[in-house]
């Protein structure tokens, strides 16, 4: 399995049989968790301390450590056969600042601009104590990866960010299947329990109190019970009803999400007494190859490529957040671009290679062959290059008021994938506070019910800078685990 790339499931995962269910583990890992954590309640189904709904990374991340904490009879349920959900498509990092790795390499960052900066990039519509949770919470969140073997300490820049803060794996490649896999394995050390193929209907509330989970496995009806259910199930995109439910103007867009972001968890949350907050802020993002969906990484403009319309002209600072990004492309001839680099980009993100692989990528030995290739004017973009290269080389102003990421292209072989806007991410959902409760529109609890990752709304208000939404799932996926084994443990 390649890094970014979406691939289908069943070339790329192994199954196993396991107790109550098949464990499908992506990337040839071996089994999750087979030992059985719960106890037979009745004929009916099972019971267990901790019902997480969702094995992203929200889920995942909270079952390790709630696990570590002392809490035990935990189950993850996934809908699909395989675990990892959009985390697994996660292309660029992981912001966090003040961690060990920027400061060995030299990189000054704080918590404080973090979070400025993102409440920015939200254009101040974000939850500022949940995004000051989240950014004082990311170099712990770096430590607590590394120290499950998951060490991201290859650094860039994303959009809309003034240093280098998004961490990546050490080779470079996308986050997302490196996440996965080290949580996975973590999962599987702990003997933690994996239900996949498991459907998540409805939540059983009793008396206002949320008690268990029904379920759907094989065809079969079941209810779990339990002390706790923490929601994280990850967001909407591939349910077109639900999408244009929030939002009818992104009719027919093409998503990056995986089949199983089907909004269930807004759904159940809200049945249960939750409120959902800013469910029209779906985030599209900019880069999007169209025939695909492929998400085509933010670290590759970041590293230097330009966008240029049908005319080969650039037309906005390539570093801008998504949102504007993607509003600029719309207005282009034909609603597209094409997304430009040279030979040293290409070398420098490994997941141009599997777009390349995927048949994505087009080539020309020179820049003049690339125009060619791609139907656009040779001298338009001859010219368009040499203006970028002048802003590196000369100091001059960059036209467009690019700052960051301004890296000038060198002579050789060129590249371009052609680009759109998709629906992307859900920002809105539901309401918690920083102990990761669920919350209703009066501001009350909902005991037994928490939530994390894209389910919740209101931290990234409305546009979420790359790289904050992994750093969302860890700090607030691990932070859920720990609180709901405290308070089981009291
Ligand atoms: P996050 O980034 O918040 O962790 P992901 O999209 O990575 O979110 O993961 C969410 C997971 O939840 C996906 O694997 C998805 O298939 C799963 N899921 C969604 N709805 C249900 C449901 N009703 N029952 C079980 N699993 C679900």
């Amino acid at each position: 399995m390649e890094e970014g790339l979406k691939v289908p499931a069943n070339l790329t995962r192994r199954t196993f049989v396991c107790g109550m269910g098949a464990v499908t583990i992506m990337g040839g890992l071996s089994l999750a968790g087979c030992s059985p954590s719960k106890t037979k309640s009745s004929d009916k189904g099972d019971a267990y301390d901790i019902v997480i709904i969702g094995s992203g990374g929200a889920g995942l991340s909270a079952a390790i450590a709630a696990f570590d904490k002392g809490a035990s009879k935990i189950v993850v349920l996934e809908k699909m056969p395989s675990t990892g959900g959009n985390t697994n498509f996660s292309s660029s990092g992981m912001n966090a600042s003040e961690t060990k790795f920027q400061k060995e390499q030299g990189i000054d960052d704080s918590n404080a601009l973090f979070a400025e900066e993102t409440l920015t990039g939200g254009h101040d519509t974000g939850d500022a104590e949940l995004v000051s949770f989240m950014c004082n919470g990311s170099a712990g969140a770096i430590d607590w990866l590394d120290g499950l073997g998951i060490t991201l300490n290859n650094i860039t820049l994303t959009g809309g960010m003034s240093v280098k803060r998004c961490h990546r794996p050490t080779d470079g490649s996308a986050v997302g299947k490196t996440l996965i896999a080290g949580l996975v394995e973590a999962v599987k050390e702990r003997k933690i329990e994996v239900r996949t193929n498991c459907d998540a209907k409805e939540l059983v509330v009793d008396g206002g109190t949320v008690t268990g989970v029904k379920v759907e496995e094989k065809g079969k009806q079941s209810t779990l019970s339990a002390k706790a259910v923490i929601m994280a199930t990850g967001g909407l995109g591939a349910n077109q009803e639900m999408v244009t439910k929030y939002r009818p103007d992104l009719k027919g867009y093409v998503t990056t999400n995986q089949a199983g972001a089907t909004g269930d968890g807004y759904a159940m949350s809200e049945a249960a007494g939750a409120e959902l907050v800013q469910m029209d802020q779906i985030q599209i993002h900019p880069t999007v190859e169209q025939e695909s969906s492929q998400l085509i990484a933010e670290g590759i403009r970041g590293g230097g490529a330009i966008l240029v319309n049908a005319e080969g002209k650039r037309f906005i600072d390539e570093m801008k957040t998504r949102d504007k990004v993607s509003a600029a492309e719309l207005e282009q001839p034909g609603g597209f671009a094409w997304e430009v680099f040279d030979q040293t980009v290409y070398d420098s993100n490994k997941a141009v290679a599997n777009y390349d692989k995927a048949g994505l990528v087009k080539k020309g030995d020179d820049l003049a062959a690339l125009a060619s290739t791609i139907g656009v004017d040779a001298a338009a973009l001859k010219a368009t290059v040499d203006e970028y290269n002048a802003v590196t080389t000369s100091g001059a102003a960059d036209q467009m008021g690019r700052t960051k990421g301004c890296i000038a292209f060198s002579d050789g072989a060129m590249y371009a994938i052609k680009v759109a806007p998709g629906i992307h991410h859900e920002m809105g959902g539901v309401r918690i506070n920083t102990k990761n409760e669920a919350l209703s529109a009066d501001g009350k609890t909902i005991p037994g019910l928490y939530a994390a990752g894209e389910v919740t709304g209101g931290i990234h208000g409305n546009n979420r800078i790359g790289g904050n939404a992994v750093c969302d799932i860890i700090v607030f996926g691990k932070n859920v685990g720990e609180v709901v084994a405290d308070t089981l443990s009291k």
